[in-house]
């Protein structure tokens, strides 16, 4: 019912010229998988990635927009300049943005409304710190971060959308949540959203993120509620993103 995707997000790594020839050594590598394929690679990249992309089941999304349409906000990238450049995706409070450049759950909201406003897919991002977790904090955070960034949608919306489960602590460091860990958050996950819109939204993808490679994706995927990853260092790596993608070529059924 739920179609896997994996999604690389190369924040900001990849020129034009590297995210060309990272696109065109995936394409033969991908190019069977049955799993939604998606790379984001930086704005000044996008327009190469998404020729390079053109005619294979590789889609283009970006790490970022902003909520206005148009106007003096210099330095923004909005929803309909996104599409233009033929986006699909748009990743959503990623933990570096709301760590970094002060977003909140509220511009989440914000971004999202304008991301589904404008026909694009969000990968919205949520997911605690080391602190929040040592602290027995994590569903209240995750809840918090679900019913504040997600709120005011209309059901199909939500269930067109991606979640992110990416605990703070795993991003960039090596150090992955089990593979049960990441399944009881994604579960509560699920249940908030459906506490919010009902049943229907059974049908919103969540992915995990976190540290994702070759050697742990097969067991992340086998997790019920788990639909697919969001992959940081090891999408830059045509083998290894590739071997996420296929995880299914070493999977014990
Ligand atoms: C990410 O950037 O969303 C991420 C999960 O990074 P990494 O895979 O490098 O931990």
């Amino acid at each position: 019912m739920r179609r896997p995707i994996i999604a690389g997000n190369w924040k900001m790594h990849n020129t034009t010229e590297k995210a060309r020839e990272l696109v065109e050594l995936l394409k033969p590598l991908v190019g069977a998988s049955d799993v939604e394929v998606v790379v984001c690679p930086p704005f000044t990249a996008i327009a190469a990635t998404v020729n390079a992309a053109a005619g294979s089941n590789i889609s283009v999304g970006a790490q970022d927009l902003f909520w206005e349409d148009w106007g003096a906000y210099t330095g923004e990238v909005s929803g309909p300049m996104l599409k233009d450049l033929g986006c699909r995706y748009v990743i959503i409070g990623h933990s570096e943005r709301r760590q970094y450049f002060g977003e909140t759950d509220a511009t989440v909201n914000k971004k999202l409304h304008a991301a589904l406003r404008h026909d694009l897919v969000p990968i919205v991002c949520v997911g605690e710190t080391l602190d929040e977790r040592e602290a027995g904090k994590t569903l209240e955070v995750v809840r918090r971060q679900v019913e504040d960034g997600l709120k005011g949608l209309a059901p199909d919306q939500v269930e067109t959308l991606v979640v992110a489960y990416e605990p703070v602590w795993a991003i960039g460091t090596g150090r992955t949540a089990t593979a049960a860990d990441a399944q009881e958050v994604i579960a509560f996950i699920r249940d908030t959203l459906k506490a919010m819109y009902g049943e229907r939204v059974g049908a919103t993808r969540i992915q995990y993120g976190g540290s994702v490679k070759p050697e742990n994706i097969a067991e992340l995927m086998a997790q019920p509620d788990i639909d697919g990853a969001l992959v940081g260092g090891a999408s830059l790596d045509a083998i290894s993103f590739a071997a996420i993608v296929n995880y299914k070529e070493h999977q014990h059924k």
